[in-house]
């Protein structure tokens, strides 16, 4: 038997080694991306995890000879010298003159739509249709290889703040959230429901671990085909305790999209290049109340009818009003009206009429909603009555502030909708996989 060390290195040489292997054999392994036969010569395009090389064939280079069976999206390994290649604008890069390639796997059939261009032409719902193909496109792929920098930059923040990554469970039985957005599932003849967001588990493992977080698929019932809602989709939650106050938790979230945009701007150059990403400025981040906003939204838009919540335009609107005042692309709500904030949300003992609590927007869209919590078990009780909830349902939930919590806040932050006005996309599916709408469960 064979020893398992525990390490597989990358066979294929990254791109980034070429200029140190000038004039020397080296071998790759990827996909034949896209095939530029020029008769006498032809560019083969290859597609690596994260990078398109650019290889030439000529009867010149060696005694390999290319035949039929190097087709688009075939799998191969190919070996050759590397040369520095001609640049229109100079520019430093490097190409390898094949001298084998070696066929690993060929595709039983033409892909249905055409990928090796430099983006994906076909209108959203072709492309969705065929995902599993689409994604392979460079610019198709490098939207996600953002948003896994966005993740991977939540995380490492708050893991770097001493937050603890938890997982919490996404079937729940009772103390549920409710509203009318929430999937019931039948779950061995009992009634079920999929998790709206994983708050009521985070907030019982504050008094354990005192600041956790969660990546994970939240799933809501949403009756309606709009551009910024999936039924699945990721929150990046936190929740943090012994706060001063709900700006404590605001501050965090200030520090967490700073180090984003950092890891985005250094990490992840090739794809933010690629997709031309605008990347933010994130030093300090400006307030308002809501109360204030509404009323600048009034006076400014006209047919305003909810005075509880923002509409699109008001939300619009309040972008460009960022961006004048404070040139900012960020926008922290506050204050919002308790009537409007869940069942959890601790009032402002200045004013019960509002909470304190907070939403963030981000180019005229909201990402986060967040806010102190209730600790206090009588308060808790007592807003549910206020609330027409029955405490009793809530047993569970309530071993929180029975058995004593420090005060506490946290957010939910929508990973698809950060990366959708990040690369200023109009519909939120771009952003996404594997997308479920209303309309949509497949691929
Ligand atoms: P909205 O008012 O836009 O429907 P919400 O206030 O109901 O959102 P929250 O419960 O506050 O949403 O969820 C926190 C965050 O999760 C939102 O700010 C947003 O980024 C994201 N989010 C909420 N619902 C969806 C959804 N259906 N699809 C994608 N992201 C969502
Ligand atoms: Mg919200």
């Amino acid at each position: 038997m064979q020893d398992m060390t525990g390490v597989v290195p990358v066979t294929s040489m990254p791109y980034s080694q070429f200029k140190n292997h000038v004039g020397e054999q080296v071998t790759i392994k990827g996909a034949i991306h896209n095939i530029r036969d020029m008769s006498d010569f032809a560019f083969i395009i290859v597609r690596t995890a994260r990078e398109l090389i650019q290889c030439v064939y000529s009867p010149e280079f060696s005694d390999y000879r290319l035949t039929d069976e190097v087709v688009e999206q075939c799998s191969a390994k190919i070996t050759g010298k590397v040369v520095p290649s001609e640049t229109r604008d100079g520019s430093e890069r490097y190409e390898l003159q094949i001298s084998n390639i070696e066929i690993l796997s060929t595709p039983a059939e033409i892909p249905p739509v055409v990928i090796s261009k430099k983006q994906v032409t076909c209108d959203l719902s072709t492309n969705l249709d065929y995902r599993p193909v689409t994604l392979r496109n460079p610019k198709e792929r490098a939207i996600f290889k953002i948003q896994e920098g966005i993740q991977r930059g939540f995380r490492e923040f708050l893991t770097s703040q001493n937050f603890t990554e938890v997982h919490t469970p996404k079937i729940n039985f009772a103390g549920a959230e409710g509203g009318t957005n929430v999937f019931k599932l039948d779950y061995f003849g009992k009634t079920v429901y999929l998790a709206q967001s994983p708050q009521l588990y985070k907030q019982a493992l504050v008094p354990v671990y005192e600041r956790v977080f969660e990546i994970g698929p939240v799933f809501r019932a949403e009756h309606h085909d709009t551009s910024r809602h999936l039924n699945e989709y990721i929150s990046m939650d936190f929740e943090m305790g012994f706060i001063e106050d709900f700006t404590d938790i605001m501050n965090m979230e200030t520090g967490a999209l700073q180090y984003i945009m950092n890891l985005l701007k250094t990490e992840y150059a090739p794809e933010v290049e690629l997709l031309k990403v605008d990347i933010p400025e994130v030093n300090t981040i400006p307030c308002i109340r809501f109360k204030d906003a509404k009323e600048m939204c009034i006076k400014k838009l006209k047919n305003i009818t909810d005075m509880k919540d923002f509409e699109p335009e008001e939300e619009a609107f309040l972008f460009i009003f960022a961006k004048k005042q404070y040139n900012s692309d960020f926008l922290f709500v506050t204050h919002y009206l308790s009537a409007k904030r869940p069942f959890y949300t601790m009032d402002d003992p200045e004013d019960p009429e509002v909470t304190l609590s907070f939403d963030l927007l981000f180019r005229g869209l909201e990402i986060t909603s967040g806010g102190q919590r209730i600790h206090d078990y009588n308060m808790q009780v007592e807003k549910m009555k206020k609330l027409g909830m029955n405490p009793e349902e809530f047993g569970t939930y309530l071993m929180l502030h029975k058995y004593g919590a420090p005060p506490h806040g946290g957010l939910g932050l929508g990973l698809e909708r950060l990366t959708m006005h990040l690369l200023g996309f109009k519909n939120v599916r771009y952003a996404t996989m594997f997308p479920r709408d209303i309309n949509r469960v497949t691929p």
